[in-house]
């Protein structure tokens, strides 16, 4: 789960990450209360969950997501051509975001943009920092052209942040004296944050040095790890699901382990390990998967339901293929659910079955008793051939 920045600034708070002064703002008028307020100059940033907003477009022609403005009437006036618009960054794919919320801050003194991060590593299962000099560009860009401006430093789960590793980050970023003491402070808070929080990812992009010596988070992008929410009920009141891709939002209503992906051939599988393999299967076969999507070892017939009616609910899907190995999974549940779902919002696409296990003949009966145009799979491989063959066919 990510949140947006002015909620990530909640977090700033509790934690003494030092940033600049600010509000959100839901209109045009409010954004003018809030700039009024701090008086000075001021930030205006779009709110959506997903960066690279300052060299974004709206759809509109407007360009730019983060204005600085001189006037509460300016900031007004910014947020209205804001508020309500699409804006399309690199990070947001062609759609882009609507715009629901803006951010109102003082706008700051830069004198350095950094770059800090902490991640969870894979390959070492531990936390790591990337930090950089070069901040408030793309960090894709700086680790491409210039990996040897960018620290990796691991940290040790047991130990957590060690002060020497916050001086050996703040050296490597060229800071000393009072901004060295600082950094400590705010790698040390940002890193409890990320440990007490369950984050997966904390990006500061930029953090930077201003002209009063100071050194500030400016932006804010946090990951969460969706396996933890159960025990962060904070950060999960600050959910936005009008950012999250809403076949997700849908999928996790029913507590289905969906997610979506590029391709057009939807998949409706049970174990995540077979879910896996079907999407390698089907990619061996020359297709491309439109979703990863788990319906899991026990699915009532209404699971069933709603996952079919998921995948069918998606413009992008030009196919189905259904793999079953039923242990625990009655193959009848899910024959009975396709049924019911095929039924209600019709079948206009090619779907290929297989399946196999607990109850198969009932299952088989059912989808054959149907009279649904279905083709049915041997096995897995056949299977994938079959609905990459038909979806072919199609196109
Ligand atoms: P994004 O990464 O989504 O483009 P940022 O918050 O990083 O959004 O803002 C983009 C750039 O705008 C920053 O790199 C910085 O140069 C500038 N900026 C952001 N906030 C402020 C501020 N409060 N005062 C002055 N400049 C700012
Ligand atoms: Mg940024």
């Amino acid at each position: 789960m990510n949140i947006h920045e002015y909620q990530a600034r909640e977090l700033f708070a509790k934690y003494a990450v030092a940033t600049q002064p600010g509000g959100v703002a839901f209109t045009a008028e409010d954004a003018e209360a809030v700039a009024a307020k701090l008086g000075g100059r001021i930030v205006v940033k779009a709110q959506i969950h997903a960066g690279g907003r300052g060299k974004g477009t709206f759809k509109n022609g407007f360009k730019g997501g983060v204005h600085l403005c001189d006037t509460p009437a300016e900031a007004k006036d910014i947020a209205a051509r804001m508020l309500g618009q699409v804006l399309v960054t690199h990070q947001t794919g062609p759609d882009g975001k609507e715009v629901a919320k803006v951010f109102v801050g003082e706008a700051v003194d830069i004198t350095r943009e950094l770059y800090f991060a902490i991640l969870l590593d894979r390959a070492t299962s531990a936390p790591i920092v990337i930090a950089s000099t070069e901040g408030g560009v793309d960090i894709e860009s700086v680790a491409e052209h210039t990996p040897e401006k960018i620290l990796r430093l691991g940290v040790n789960p047991a130990l957590g942040l060690m002060p020497y590793q916050t001086r050996q980050i703040a050296t490597m970023l060229g800071l000393s004296g009072k901004l060295m003491n600082q950094a400590g402070k705010l790698f040390t808070n940002l890193y409890k944050l990320f440990i007490e929080s369950d984050c997966s990812m904390v990006e500061i992009n930029p953090l930077v040095v201003t002209g009063k010596g100071e050194l500030l988070a400016l932006d804010a992008k946090f990951g969460f790890d969706d396996n933890a929410l159960y025990r962060q009920p904070e950060i999960l009141a600050m959910r936005d699901k009008t950012e999250e891709d809403p076949r997700e939002v849908a999928a996790s209503e029913f507590s289905l382990n969906y997610i979506g992906l590029d391709g057009n051939i939807a998949c409706l599988v049970n174990g995540a390990g077979l879910a896996m393999a079907t999407m390698d299967i089907i990619q061996y076969a020359g297709g491309s998967p439109a979703n990863f999507l788990d319906v899991g070892g026990g699915a009532s017939k209404e699971q069933v339901f709603a996952a079919f009616q998921i995948i069918l609910g998606d413009k992008n899907v030009k196919g189905i293929l259904v793999n079953i190995f039923g242990g625990i999974m009655d193959c009848n549940i899910i024959a009975t659910g396709i049924v019911e779902a095929a039924r209600e919002i019709g079948l206009k696409i090619p779907l290929v079955v297989r399946l196999e296990g607990n109850n198969v003949e009932a299952g088989k009966k059912t989808l054959a008793e149907s009279g649904l145009a279905l083709i049915t799979g041997e096995n897995i491989l056949d299977a994938a051939q079959k609905i990459v063959a038909e979806v072919k066919k199609a196109a």
